[in-house]
């Protein structure tokens, strides 16, 4: 049991200004692993004047200076690798084979990045009489959402501090531990007190004190859309920058000249990647008529191939959904799935073979899915394909952009060229070609429902940075 009993205001270890605390579980057994303290809004509070107070003395610190914490930040995390890995692989159940790349590496790239990225931007540009020059936002508040727990943290707080931003974190309550190792690493790194300030607690107390303060200048939400929209609603009393990362249920559309025996497990495996929860998940395939049987057929073999487990175990690539009252949720999102007619071609309502401790779903694949199911139109956050059979390229593309959701997508056919060609009529921030590769530099973030702001890489920083023009 890790008991933490302490939140992170001003350079200090503190105890919140509440008696309450959160318990986190490990979804892999359904057992309790740890705790958080539920802070309270006068922790906001604390935290958001700690960070006001340090605003200008970090704004002023040379960048040289801001990027060598932000390095020492990184390797900080790689000395303590095993230890952070082990947190968020019990936490929040990502097989460890994937959480190496998926949730560790990518969260040391983006301190690294964000050092890499800030020296450029800070370049002054002249415009006539005018120099351009960018500054930092200010406070920032940062909501973070339980799947990718350090990541989602590290996509706002790196670019934040690089920018010359302070910055109060609010982790996810569901995946609390893993940010408290962040938190030491940056506490060792030197930064000046009140720089980087956590409170952990409930979306509700915390999340709202952070949208809702005045002293806090931008706040940056990843989340669900539900709670995407409160934020945005409390933070225009005090009509700060958001921006919201919010849901997804993105789309790969997959033509009769692709190559189909790569095209379909690799879309199957984006799918089911962290348990099917990731916001960028392609969970519709969308296949002309003519090629549906070859492409079940492979779907299913690919489905075959998962096996569901212990996450720390060799050979699991599948691991459990976040809770129960998640995995109850997916199991009736399926039964609708049966309902609506669609046909299940692999998995259901249940768990995985063998796996009925923890809460595990059973790999599931359905096919002739209509376009207006629920399981075509809404976020399942489990590991449930939706196969949507069309006639033609523009069935396709009108069916890939007809939900309220507009974040990721991929396109698969004989001619990279034409695939592009498709990519360009979606409404997406990412559009893979024929397999192409994550760039975790490349800009990401939603359009439609499924929010606004960018982020990785040198556009993750812009966002955190406001444009002043010096008039001579
Ligand atoms: P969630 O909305 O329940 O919680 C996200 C964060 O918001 C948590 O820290 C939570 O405590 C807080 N929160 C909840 N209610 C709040 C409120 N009223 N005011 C302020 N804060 C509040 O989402 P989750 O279950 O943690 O994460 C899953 C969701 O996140 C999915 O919808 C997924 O698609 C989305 N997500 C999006 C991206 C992206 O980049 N677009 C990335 C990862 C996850």
């Amino acid at each position: 049991m890790t008991k933490r009993d302490v939140i992170y205001i001003d350079g200090q270890w503190t105890p919140s200004q509440g008696s309450g605390c959160i318990d986190v579980v490990d979804p892999a057994t359904g057992q309790t692993i740890g705790s958080v303290p539920a802070g309270t809004a006068a922790d906001v509070d604390a935290a958001a004047s700690a960070a006001r107070a340090a605003f200008p003395g970090w704004a002023a610190t040379p960048v040289e200076r801001r990027i060598e914490l932000l390095r020492a930040v990184a390797a900080g995390l790689e000395t303590r690798r095993e230890e952070v890995l082990d947190t968020i692989v019990a936490e929040v159940g990502t097989p460890r084979a994937a959480a190496q790349i998926t949730q560790f590496g990518i969260t040391v790239h983006t301190f690294n990045d964000a050092a890499d990225q800030i020296g450029a931007l800070l370049v002054d540009e002249e415009l006539g009489n005018s120099v351009i020059r960018r500054e930092p936002v200010g406070v920032v508040g940062a909501i973070a959402p339980w799947n990718f727990p350090l990541y989602q943290i590290a996509l706002k707080v790196a670019p934040a501090l690089a920018a010359g931003c302070t910055v109060v974190v609010k982790p996810s309550e569901v995946a609390g531990l893993s940010p408290y190792l962040l938190t030491e690493i940056i506490d060792a790194a030197g930064f000046p007190p009140g720089v980087f300030n956590l409170v952990s607690g409930s979306g509700e107390e915390v999340g709202e004190a952070i949208a809702g303060h005045s002293d806090i200048d931008m706040v940056s939400f990843t989340g669900s859309d539900r709670a995407g929209r409160r934020v945005a609603e409390v933070a225009a009393a005090t009509v700060k920058r958001t921006a919201l990362e919010l849901g997804g249920k993105s789309a790969v559309i997959i033509l009769e000249d692709a190559d189909l025996a790569s095209a379909v497990p690799a879309s199957v495996a984006h799918c089911f990647a962290n348990g099917g929860q990731v916001c960028a998940a392609l969970t519709r395939m969308i296949v002309p008529r003519s090629i549906l049987p070859q492409v079940e057929a492979l779907a299913v073999e690919a489905a075959e191939g998962f096996t569901a487990g212990d996450p720390n175990a060799a050979g699991t690539n599948l691991g459990p959904v976040i809770s129960e009252a998640q995995r109850d949720r997916v199991f009736g999102l399926i039964e609708e799935g049966i309902e609506s007619g669609a046909k299940l071609l692999v998995g259901g309502p249940r768990p995985p073979e063998g796996r009925d401790s923890g809460y595990f779903v059973a790999p599931t694949v359905f096919s002739d899915v209509s376009p207006t199911a629920r399981i075509a139109q809404e976020e399942v956050f489990g590991p449930v394909l939706a196969i949507i059979p069309v006639e033609d390229e523009a069935e396709a593309v009108a069916v890939a952009n007809g939900t309220r959701y507009g974040l990721n997508g991929a396109v698969w056919a004989g001619e990279a060229e034409h695939a592009t060609g498709i990519a360009a009529q979606l409404d997406a921030s990412t559009v893979y070609i024929n397999g192409g590769k994550f760039n975790p530099s490349a800009p990401f973030g939603g359009t439609k429902g499924s929010g606004y702001g960018r982020e990785r890489g040198r556009f993750g920083v812009e966002e955190f940075l406001r444009l002043k023009a010096y008039q001579y």
